[in-house]
């Protein structure tokens, strides 16, 4: 695609890479290997098909959220419903890709971590559906708050283990899970829930998620007879919008937005906007733009969404946000939760926080634009997960 030729094996432009310790080398190649081989087999291909449309519920609409569009007398607002999916988000589509993965090449047992729980539902919903063993690492302040999650894991199957190292939440379980992983390397796969470790997964996971864009590409052709002059995604790690994005990179008249996590706005230090308040740095296994102190210690991050609350972010992202191609903005809790409702009471949906980021940002461009423009916002989960947040009235 845009990268140039010159870029090293696993990365983009400056960032990416495996930094790892060297146990881990072997197994990544592992990975690498099978993933080319196994992307273009028939048989591989066709059982992951069967998947992606019987089991999580694709290809899933886009929906012209034509209340929202008459409100705001702007540019025409179109949702890609990922929130239809089986399990309420984008992330089934990485789970059943990779859990298909390591069933093919002989791995009886996923490791998974996961924050809110949707990467960690996801995977155990796949892991039950292959006959798979998993196990899923939690900080334990993450299943204190996460708790239907929890038992939906339990159900499915899986072995939810709570983490009470450090802040006893995502960035601790992640580090056991490689903990683990390490220690089973031979019977294990771990599942990697966004774009984000060392190469290859950044780019196994945004191939099994850029089937949000090739649908929506098709679907906005079809109904539109026209690409759409912006794209508006969440950027946790970065799945869903790279996602979404990527099938456009090179429609240059495409814009872009990824819109992170705002937090208590930029000025408290309380957000996880790593592209405003973060620079260069390694976490879990990958450069990228990270949120560290002035000695390069991570720093705490917020935001109401938990599966937004991370410190760093997918390395490609770091690229397209050098070259320009991708805009970077951040949009408060507050502001997210505002178009969390108004998204409920006008269009009859209730957004995912994490998603609700991407809405809140998408109205206020959809407002500023004539009507002729389009704008595709990507939907990226459901909110029920999120009803028992106090958000107050
Ligand atoms: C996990 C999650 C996100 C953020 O993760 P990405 O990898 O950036 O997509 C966004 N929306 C929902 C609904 C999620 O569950």
């Amino acid at each position: 695609m845009i990268k140039s030729k010159k870029d090293k094996k696993g990365y983009f432009g400056d960032f990416g890479g495996q930094f790892v310790p060297e146990t881990l080398m072997t197994p990544l190649k592992e990975l690498e290997d099978s993933y080319i081989k196994l992307w273009r087999d028939k048989r591989f291909k066709a059982e992951l098909d069967e998947m992606l449309s019987g089991f999580a519920g694709r290809p899933t609409p886009i929906y012209f959220a034509g209340n929202l569009t008459d409100q705001l007398n702007g540019a025409k607002i179109y949702l890609k419903r990922e929130d239809l999916t089986h399990t309420g988000a984008h992330k089934i589509n990485n789970a059943a890709g990779q859990a298909l993965l390591a069933k093919y090449m002989g791995k009886k047992r996923i490791i998974a971590e996961t924050g809110a729980g949707q990467h960690g539902v996801a995977t155990s919903a796949v892991s039950a559906a292959l006959g798979l063993e998993c196990v899923v690492y939690m900080g334990a302040v993450d299943m204190e708050r996460q708790q239907p999650n929890v038992k939906r894991m339990q159900l499915l199957g899986a072995k939810v283990i709570p983490v009470n190292s450090g802040s006893k939440t995502l960035k601790d379980a992640i580090n056991e899970a490689i903990r683990d992983w390490v220690t089973n390397i031979r019977t294990s796969h771990y599942l990697i829930g966004s774009v984000l470790g060392p190469h290859p997964y950044p780019i196994i996971v945004r191939n099994f998620q850029r089937v949000i864009g090739t649908e929506a590409k098709k679907q906005i052709l079809q109904k539109e007879k026209r690409l759409p002059d912006y794209l508006v995604a969440s950027i946790g790690g970065g799945s869903n919008s790279i996602g979404l994005f990527y099938d456009f990179l090179n429609d240059n008249k495409v814009r872009m937005i990824g819109v992170e996590a705002g937090g208590r706005g930029i000025k408290s230090g309380k957000h996880a906007a790593r592209f405003t308040g973060g620079r260069p740095g390694i976490l879990h296994g990958t450069l990228s733009y990270v949120l560290q102190d002035k000695f390069g210690q991570i720093t705490e991050t917020h935001s109401v969404a938990a599966g937004l609350d991370y410190p760093s972010v997918g390395p490609e992202h770091a690229y397209l946000h050098s070259i320009g191609r991708v805009q970077y903005t951040s949009v408060t809790d507050k502001e997210a939760i505002e178009a969390f409702r108004l998204l409920s009471e006008m269009e009859g949906i209730i957004p995912a926080f994490e998603s609700a980021h991407a809405i809140a940002y998408g109205l206020k461009l959809a407002g500023k634009l004539p009507k002729n423009k389009i704008i595709i916002i990507n939907l990226s989960g459901r909110g029920d997960k999120d009803l028992l947040t106090n958000i107050g009235k």
